[in-house]
């Protein structure tokens, strides 16, 4: 590393350094330079078996209080919310994918309110300018329109009713007599109501960053990915996952 000069230099190869280094080195043109603390693996079968499913032993790797999470590429951190409480792990991926590769995998669009109120600072970030990138970003299997993408890199399903155990059942059924409207798709502008999240593990149980950053660039930005030698809701949505 020493001596080595880029165009640009990505501290964190996570869920967002991943991408900008994906996006930005199709410019053959352009030098790009990752630092990362965590590992790269080279391919899919050598990732930690947790990444790789995206599950614990106990299901899917959502709880903030999975003990299951210390067994991932975690950087150990806790956290308490005022000094009366007790300190609870805070997971943060410590591997090229960053948290994405420990994440949960659900996959909500940004609500309009707060793009919108984004947009304040920045026009670029309304609601209706985001969109076209939402539905670039995806291959929706369960609906399709002006608001879904066919075509992106992302698969997403929801899980269908015939799958919902018999509590998903209940809950939904409770809520829908409460009044909350049905909501088969959390994604299309506006909903709001009581469904199924949508979640980005149709296809393959392990699609995250990582596999996605290795599936799209994985020979071109491997090359410059080095480690450091230290390194230190504005509306209610009732989910069924
Ligand atoms: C357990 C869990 C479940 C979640 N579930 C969901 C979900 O279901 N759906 C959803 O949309 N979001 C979910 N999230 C949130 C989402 O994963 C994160 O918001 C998102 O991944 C953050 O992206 P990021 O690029 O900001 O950071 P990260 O993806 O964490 O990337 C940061 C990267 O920087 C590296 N790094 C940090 N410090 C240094 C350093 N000094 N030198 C070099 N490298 C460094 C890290 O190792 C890491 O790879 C979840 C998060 C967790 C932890």
């Amino acid at each position: 590393m020493a001596g080595a000069r880029f165009d640009t230099l990505i501290v964190g190869c996570g869920t967002a350094g991943a991408i900008l280094a994906a996006r930005l080195s199709e410019d053959p043109g352009r030098t790009v330079g990752v630092v990362e603390a965590g590992r790269d693996y080279p391919a899919i079968d050598a990732l930690p078996a947790g990444v790789r499913s995206h599950r614990s032993s106990r299901g899917l790797v959502t709880s903030l209080n999975d003990p299951d999470i210390l067994g991932f590429p975690d950087w150990g951190l806790t956290v308490h919310s005022n000094p009366l409480q007790p300190s609870v792990p805070l997971p943060r991926g410590k591997i090229v994918g960053g948290s994405s590769s420990i994440n949960g995998g659900v996959f909500f669009r940004t609500l309009r309110e707060d793009l919108d109120e984004w947009s304040l600072a920045n026009p670029d970030w309304t609601y209706d300018a985001c969109l076209p990138y939402f539905v670039r970003l995806e291959t929706d299997h369960d609906f399709d329109g002006a608001y879904h993408g066919a075509h992106g890199p992302i698969p997403v399903n929801r899980a269908k009713p015939d799958q919902w155990v018999p509590l998903n059942h209940a809950f939904h059924a409770a809520c829908v007599a409460l009044g909350f409207p049905n909501c088969p798709d959390f994604n299309a502008p506006d909903a709001w109501g009581v469904g199924p999240v949508p979640v980005f593990n149709p296809t393959c149980p392990n699609c995250n960053c990582c596999m996605t950053r290795s599936a799209c660039c994985a020979s071109r930005v491997n090359r410059s990915i080095r480690q450091p030698r230290r390194s230190g809701c504005s509306r209610i949505r009732a989910s069924i996952h």
